[in-house]
């Protein structure tokens, strides 16, 4: 196909496909023709929030299965609902979107610009004597409905005539009636087993305005109703969808199964494709959401968080938004390589956030340009080498990538190196600085200590050492060894900065889960430490916000978007340190 922009998206490089159920039912169904071997998914996101990892695998799976079969997904905003949207969600969602390295087919599409196909096809129904306008309210319909054990009673108004079903339907929509006293039910039957069969309500009043079409409409339809008609009109294949609307898949099927007509013709002036192409009988597929340990992925709490200014907004880098985790350094490649390994079932299971963390590190680690920055500082003088004297040495920049080069790092008499590089009465198999042990300065020198400056209350605030010259940017020429390698930042050539490190944002697995405990009660009040007066190299001053960093030996890290020039901001993106192994282990 010649055309551009209309595929899935270049997603780039990703972890080695599995097969799983929707790859198969994908296959097989090419295999059998259907559709006319077309394959087309659409990601239909309620644009009340930010989207969050959760998301991310949705959008995996729909753009994914789209983009390994030559097909097309439709991005849709699901704005059914009217009073909650905002521009900005809408915005943030095709930013994400795009972020994660998919292309969605055409413009973005809204439920709302199929309101008045969805009332067509209302009307249709209740001409063919499968809808009708019923007259009780919430309460007695609730009432009506039966339970699980019991089967439900018919409506009193359920045998209306067609003429006077179409007559009341009119009204409702020229505003006649209040809200809550009259709906549109499907006529399916009040016996069915599942509850969702027995004469769901389809259109409600509701004044509300809408962000896109504002008071030209006084009743909705329902979601049940809407999505499989949005389906059908787009040209959706495949419908995939999380495991709660499986008890809904039924329904789906009723309302596409009752005037299939309708959808041939309607396929053509809303789906964008090319008239010739065969219409689409999308099949609704469901699969199991993602849940992380220690996260939630609610739009509501992740809402509440926000306006309580719990968090630092959605962008916060301690969100599970993928704009928090964009600003805290995750990668895209990162985020689809775990959604890949999380695999897609029909089980709902608890996903370890170690994964997540592992599949981050595992990309970071390919791609993160190794710097050095001292985060608390202690000072290190060299008694001979000469004063006001400087060098520069060559450092590597990615040791996994060669392609990624050198550069030049200053070296002068007065060095940063960490308070933890020195203990005054080391421990046992302490490797690193101690009076009278020697180590190396990564890429620089040997160096060995030869005393320590204290202040009055005893605490140690210069090393004191000697370098060993014939040791430049390599080992000793005569073979003596040291344990321990350490890195430093020299004091005159210094850039200070800010380093905000982060933790868990909740300290328990499952947060917002047990009986009578509000999730806020179990955030993580250590979730966020600032620590200002951190020493970096010079080439840290101009870091680009997103670009990965590895600080050698302290963890990943990539500057904030509040940065100044000559004041970078660092957020901690991941520890070093992959725990995934050890837990996949245990299990
Ligand atoms: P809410 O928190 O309001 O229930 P939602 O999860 O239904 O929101 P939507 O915006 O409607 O959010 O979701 C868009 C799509 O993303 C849906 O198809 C939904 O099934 C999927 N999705 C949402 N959360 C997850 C999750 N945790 N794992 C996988 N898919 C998800
Ligand atoms: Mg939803």
């Amino acid at each position: 196909m010649a055309e551009t922009n209309t595929m899935a998206g270049q997603a780039g490089e990703t972890a080695a496909p599995a097969m799983h159920f929707i790859r198969q039912i994908i296959a097989d169904d090419l295999k059998a023709g259907a559709n006319g071997g077309r394959v087309h998914t659409r990601f239909p996101p309620e644009p009340n929030g930010y989207l969050h990892i959760g998301h991310a695998k949705a959008i995996c799976i729909d753009f994914g299965m789209a983009l390994e079969n030559n097909g097309r997904c439709n991005l849709r905003m699901d704005d059914t609902n009217p009073s909650k949207e905002e521009v900005e969600y809408v915005e943030s969602i095709q930013e994400d979107v795009k972020w994660l390295g998919f292309n969605w087919f055409g413009d973005v599409r809204y439920a709302s610009d199929y309101f008045g196909a969805c009332y067509e096809y209302a009307e249709l129904l209740i001409q063919a004597g499968s809808a009708y306008v019923c007259d009780l309210n919430s309460e007695e319909m609730r009432a009506h409905r039966g339970t699980l054990t019991e089967p439900g009673r018919e409506s009193p108004h359920r045998n209306r005539t067609a003429e006077e079903n179409l007559d009341l339907f009119r009204r409702m929509r020229a505003g006649e009636f209040p809200d809550g006293v009259r709906a549109l039910r499907a006529k399916i039957d009040m016996n069915s087993p599942n509850i969702h069969m027995r004469d769901p309500v389809i259109y409600r009043n509701l004044r509300s305005s809408h962000h896109r079409t504002g008071d030209a409409w006084c009743l909705y339809p329902m979601y049940d109703y809407a999505h499989p008609i949005e389906d059908a009109l787009e040209g959706i294949t495949h419908s995939l969808c999380t495991l709660e609307f499986e008890i809904h898949r039924p329904l789906y099927d009723w309302v596409l199964d009752q005037i299939p007509e309708f959808f041939a013709a309607a396929q053509k002036k809303y789906s964008g494709l090319p008239p010739e192409t065969p219409p689409a009988r999308p099949q609704q597929r469901e699969f199991a959401r993602l849940n992380l340990t220690y996260t939630i992925m609610s739009k509501r709490k992740l809402l509440e968080l926000v306006k309580n200014g719990l968090v630092n907004g959605w962008d916060d880098p301690r969100m599970p938004t993928i704009s928090g985790m964009r600003r805290r350094g995750y990668t895209s490649t990162a985020i689809r390589n775990f959604c890949e390994k999380v695999g897609v079932t029909k089980y709902n299971s608890l996903t370890d956030v170690a994964l997540l963390e592992h599949c981050l590190r595992d990309d970071l680690n390919k791609g993160a340009c190794r710097r050095m920055a001292v985060l608390e500082p202690l000072k290190l003088v060299i008694e001979n080498y000469p004063d006001g004297q400087g060098e520069e040495l060559d450092a590597v920049n990615s040791p996994e990538d060669p392609s990624a080069g050198t550069r030049k790092v200053p070296f002068s008499k007065v060095l940063y190196i960490e308070k933890s590089d020195f203990m005054e009465v080391p421990a046992k198999k302490y490797f690193r600085l101690a009076p009278g042990a020697e180590v190396r300065l990564r890429y620089a020198y040997f160096v060995r200590c030869t005393g320590v400056v204290k202040d009055a209350d005893g605490q140690v605030t210069e090393i004191r050492c000697t370098y060993d010259p014939a040791t430049r940017g390599g080992d000793a020429p005569d073979g003596r060894k040291v344990k321990g390698t350490i890195h430093w930042v020299s004091a005159a050539h210094a850039v200070d900065a800010e380093v905000r490190l982060y933790d868990r944002l909740f300290k328990v697995e499952q947060p917002g889960v047990t009986e009578g405990v509000d999730y806020r009660a179990e955030m993580n009040p250590d979730s966020l430490k600032v620590v200002t007066g951190v020493k970096a190299e010079p080439a840290l001053a101009d870091a680009k916000p997103g670009d990965p960093l590895q600080f050698e030996r302290t963890g990943y890290f990539c500057a904030d978007k509040d940065s100044r020039p000559g004041a970078p901001v660092f957020n901690r993106t991941v520890t070093l340190k992959d725990s995934w192994t050890k837990t996949a282990e245990k299990s």
